[in-house]
């Protein structure tokens, strides 16, 4: 059996043993959804916002890009995060990045020929990259600058959220947070919470 075949496969024994745990799941499913939370994290297929978090269908409004990004001149981004604060009224909007991650590193790298989408889009990691290259270049290791251009990353783009005018002035103001997978283990740290703006702060000056 070809591999888009054992999915399709695999959706019939899911769905089958959603509706036998809960059979009024799909009914209200299908009424309407009401997620509190956007989650703008990285397209990467090692960090999937529903397992991670344990969420179900349902439970979150999620946006994937390269290395997690948040673009205010993207009308992807910003379709995305219109709908989720005017129409769904999220209470919370969680940046999640990753260590390891691939679109991180890219930054950190000479731009590859092949990948000129790519390269456009990480452009402000490769801006903030540079902002913070004596910091950077005292890191021990590659690994170690990867990582902390990501952490860096997550906090610059829960500043970017926190200040655009569709968060700010909404009534109330979705809570932003920033969040960092480790591939590791499996666990998430919490980089910024929403609801202690100054953390984030701290984190960045760290
Ligand atoms: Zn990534």
């Amino acid at each position: 059996m070809n591999l888009p075949k054992r999915m399709l496969v695999a959706n019939v024994a899911w769905a089958q043993e959603i509706a036998r745990r809960d059979p009024h799941f799909f009914s209200a499913l299908a009424a309407g959804q009401k997620p509190q939370v956007l989650w703008i994290g990285c397209s990467d297929s090692r960090v999937p916002a529903e397992s991670v978090t344990h969420c179900a269908p349902g439970d979150l409004f999620v946006h994937r890009n390269i290395a997690n990004l948040f673009h205010p001149d993207d009308d992807n981004t910003m379709s995305v995060l219109e709908y989720a604060v005017r129409v769904l009224r999220v209470a919370h909007i969680i940046v999640c990045g990753h260590y390891g991650c691939g679109g991180v590193r890219a930054s950190l790298l000479p731009p590859a020929d092949a990948l000129p989408h790519v390269n456009r889009r990480i452009e402000p990691l490769c801006a903030l990259v540079r902002a913070h290259r004596a910091a950077l270049e005292c890191l021990p290791s590659e690994e170690a600058r990867v990582n902390r251009v990501a952490e860096l990353s997550v906090i610059e783009q829960v500043r970017l959220l926190r200040e655009h005018p569709l968060v700010r002035e909404s009534a109330p103001a979705p809570l932003v947070h920033g969040w960092i997978f480790s591939l590791g283990d499996g666990q998430l740290r919490e980089l910024a919470s929403g609801y202690d703006p100054q953390t984030a702060v701290a984190v960045a000056a760290a």
